[in-house]
């Protein structure tokens, strides 16, 4: 039995809570947050202030890390990592470099596991580039996202002066799809790829026009995509858009002869993104405290680690059944 502590409660915390259910050989220990317990609801996991977690250490075998990309985890990833085997689902790809060489130190000090930007991207999209690129050197990755909502565009529509509320959803161009799996050689833009569909809530008397305008020039965020902007009701926002689906598809199309084409196709269609990554962050716990116990202490990716330390199965059961 692997003893798990989730650190921090939001959407993916709460995934953690809800997998670790359906793991037979993981124990909850608690949550760990930096609110008050009392102003945390769990779906029934203990919840203990952030200080605790040291006073348990004996009674943790790793500890899953749902904090926020943006300010949480580049300090709870090596903060924690001093003390125990850790997993994170840090998603600032540009950072991860930075992220890795850090928390790497601290394990390897301290003789820790970390598995740092586990989830699915960066995460099982990455193995399935990884896998695709080698055994398919000759050819082309092209990575779609959605349908999903994205929550950075989503906050930056509720941000604009006169919107009250928003989703944002990113949609796949399945055109290009088609015609990329069809072998045709395609230079994309960024707006090729991806449509972005906005459902925006305004106050009384705000000019639509002015912030249908306002979304679609919007630098970084909207402008390089053609973007939908639907002006719809609070109680409709609520009832059709306030979930948190998400998926996508890693597309590889190579050639191994001049009349060989090979198309590698890697999809998830999720109705929760974060339960989704929560599922793999678990598995990956399993993988992190096997790598501790074999002593291989610092940090690692989804690309250092065996596909067999996810599983609860044996070698030998896996060699039999899977192969
Ligand atoms: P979130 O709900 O905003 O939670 C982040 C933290 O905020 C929690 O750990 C919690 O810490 C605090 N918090 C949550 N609800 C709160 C509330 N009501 N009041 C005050 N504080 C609250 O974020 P999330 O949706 O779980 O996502 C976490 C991260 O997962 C994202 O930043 C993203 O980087 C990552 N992610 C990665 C992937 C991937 O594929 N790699 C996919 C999806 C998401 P305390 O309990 O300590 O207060």
């Amino acid at each position: 039995m692997m003893n798990v502590a989730i650190i921090g409660y939001g959407n993916l915390g709460r995934g953690v809570e809800r997998s670790i259910k359906q793991n037979s050989d993981m124990n909850l220990v608690g949550v760990f947050s930096r609110r008050q317990p009392a102003d945390v609801q769990t779906d029934g996991a203990k919840v203990f202030v952030m200080e605790d977690v040291l006073k348990m250490k004996d009674q943790i075998d790793v500890c899953i890390l749902c904090g926020g990309s943006a300010t949480d985890l580049p300090e709870q990833t090596p903060a924690l990592t001093a003390d125990f085997n850790t997993v994170d689902s840090f998603d600032t790809h540009a950072l991860i470099p930075e992220h890795f060489t850090k928390v790497d130190r601290v394990a390897k000090e301290n003789q820790t596991v970390s598995v740092i930007s586990s989830g699915w991207d960066p995460g099982l999209f990455s193995l399935n580039r990884l896998y695709a690129q080698s055994v398919l050197p000759k050819g082309e990755t092209t990575t779609f996202w959605g349908k999903g909502v994205s929550q950075g565009h989503s906050d930056a529509l509720r941000r604009i002066p006169g919107v009250l509320d928003g989703t944002q959803y990113t949609i796949p161009n399945e055109g290009i799809i088609t015609r990329l799996k069809a072998g045709e050689k395609l230079t994309l833009t960024t707006r090729d790829k991806h449509f972005r569909q906005c459902f925006v809530v305004v106050a009384e008397g705000a000019d639509k026009e002015q912030i249908a305008s306002t979304i679609t020039t919007m630098p970084n965020y909207f402008a390089d995509y053609d973007t939908e902007v639907n002006f719809i009701s609070q109680e409709e926002l609520n009832a059709q858009h306030k979930t948190m689906p998400h998926g996508g598809t890693v597309l590889h199309t190579g050639t191994t002869h001049e009349n060989s084409h090979q198309v590698i196709e890697y999809s998830l269609h999720l109705d929760s993104n974060p339960e989704f990554t929560a599922s793999v962050l678990v598995a990956y716990a399993r993988a992190c405290v096997k790598l501790a116990q074999e002593g291989k202490f610092g940090a690692h990716t989804v690309l250092d680690i065996a596909p067999s330390y996810l599983s609860p199965k044996s070698g030998a059961e896996l060699r039999a059944e899977l192969l």
